[in-house]
């Protein structure tokens, strides 16, 4: 071998991290995507002298690729790769609040957030406020509550609603708050919320950012090194980290980000043109409609609009149920982000941990259907709509 000249550092796009990160980093067979390492335990080189890495809940190679991928794409100090994204949100009231502390959430957040933050409130470790993080006067009144954190979630889920990033952050700022935000619908293609001030980025790489809906993953990243230290001592703590093999496969799903948020978008942007026209349809939710609450906070805020939306189902709970069982390409099914399209009814489903009164504040009724867009040829997806649409007027 001769001695290669040291190498430019070049500034690469989001497009080329996600594609590149631990290519050729392999050193002892040049194996061009790096290898898997399942091993849970690594041999200290002598008496004393302990490795890089010595056992893998503290610390894996798979693990610390794709951490490096993901603060990258982010524009993070570091992150901490979770086994789920829910461990994501654990680890950060784990390592950040205590009982008197107050957390402020949406209310329309993920119904697996809302229950974790709850249940973990009424035991005491720390208080919790939910409020409509759009409405000014309701984040005025939390702030004057000095809360030690503020989880946003943008576009939020089910309703996609808005919250302006930068605006929270700085108004956090004055009172001494840590913003914490949940980008999972957008990833880091579309939102950087650490550029708009946010102090931590939080995601379930269970949907996007693997996309193939065959992991299930969380990440936190963080926008200051000591507290990316901070995060990775108490996932270490608690026990929250991710594992090798699930890494490896979520690395892979990375690689080909950029693409699949492009695909996803189109379609979406098709899917809607057609629910548009439907008189089936009564509302739909989605950041690119111009009558859409936080359209203009979304144009500025995001690249995309992404691919995750809702309407209400003009019809009865009958006709409702009909519908959803006539479709052949949107799965009944939760989640979200993969390559193939979901339908999901948010009351019985996602949210169904949220009593009827929790419900109805977060806006979320009956008549809700949720579509996360997939990659299918989005005229089948149309296709696919209009037929079951039909066959629901059919027998009325
Ligand atoms: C799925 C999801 C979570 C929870 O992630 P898990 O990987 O299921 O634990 C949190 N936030 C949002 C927005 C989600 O969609």
């Amino acid at each position: 071998m001769t001695d290669s000249k040291a190498k430019a550092s070049l500034n690469f796009q989001q497009n080329t991290v996600a594609v590149r990160t631990g290519i050729e980093s392999d050193t002892q067979h040049h194996a061009v995507v790096p290898p898997i390492y399942l091993s849970t335990n690594y041999a200290f080189p002598a008496f004393g002298d302990v490795p890089k890495y010595d056992y893998t809940r503290s610390g894996n190679p798979n693990r610390s690729l794709l951490e490096e991928a993901l603060s990258e794409l982010e524009g993070g100090e570091g992150a901490v790769v979770t086994n789920c994204g829910t461990a994501a949100l654990n680890l950060l009231v784990s390592a950040y609040l205590s009982p008197d502390d107050l957390i402020v959430a949406p209310n329309d957040c993920y119904g697996g957030t809302y229950r974790l933050f709850n249940s973990r409130a009424v035991k005491g470790d720390f208080k919790v406020l939910f409020i409509d993080p759009s409405d000014d006067k309701a984040m005025q009144n939390a702030l004057a509550l000095k809360p030690k954190l503020i989880l946003l979630e943008t576009p939020s889920n089910p309703l996609v609603r808005v919250t302006d990033i930068e605006k929270v952050c700085t108004q956090a700022k004055q009172v001494g708050a840590m913003v914490a935000v949940d980008n999972t619908f957008l990833t880091p293609i579309y939102q950087k919320p650490l550029e708009l001030g946010a102090d931590f980025v939080i995601h379930s790489t269970t949907k996007y950012i693997n996309g193939h809906s065959d992991v299930i993953g969380g990440v936190i990243i963080a926008a200051q090194k000591e507290k990316a230290e901070e995060l990775a001592w108490w996932g270490n703590c608690i026990g929250s980290t991710g594992t090798p093999f699930d890494s490896y496969l979520t690395l892979r799903g990375i690689r080909t980000l950029g693409a699949r948020m492009r695909v996803h978008e189109e379609n979406a942007n098709a899917v809607l043109a057609y629910l548009q026209q439907s008189s089936m349809v009564s509302v739909i939710y989605h950041p690119s409609l111009p009558d859409h609450k936080g359209h203009e906070i979304a144009k500025k805020q995001q690249k995309g609009f992404g691919s995750m939306l809702s309407f209400e189902f003009n019809g009865s709970q009958a006709q409702l149920e009909t519908f959803v069982g006539q479709l052949q390409l949107f799965s009944l099914a939760e989640s979200l982000g993969g390559v193939e399209s979901l339908i999901c009814h948010p009351a019985s489903m996602t949210h169904r941990a949220m009593d009827d009164k929790a419900q109805q504040e977060a806006g979320i009724k009956p008549t809700l259907l949720r579509l996360s867009i997939g990659l299918e040829d989005y005229r089948d997806l149309i296709a696919d709509l209009k037929q079951a649409f039909n066959t629901v007027q059919e027998e009325s």
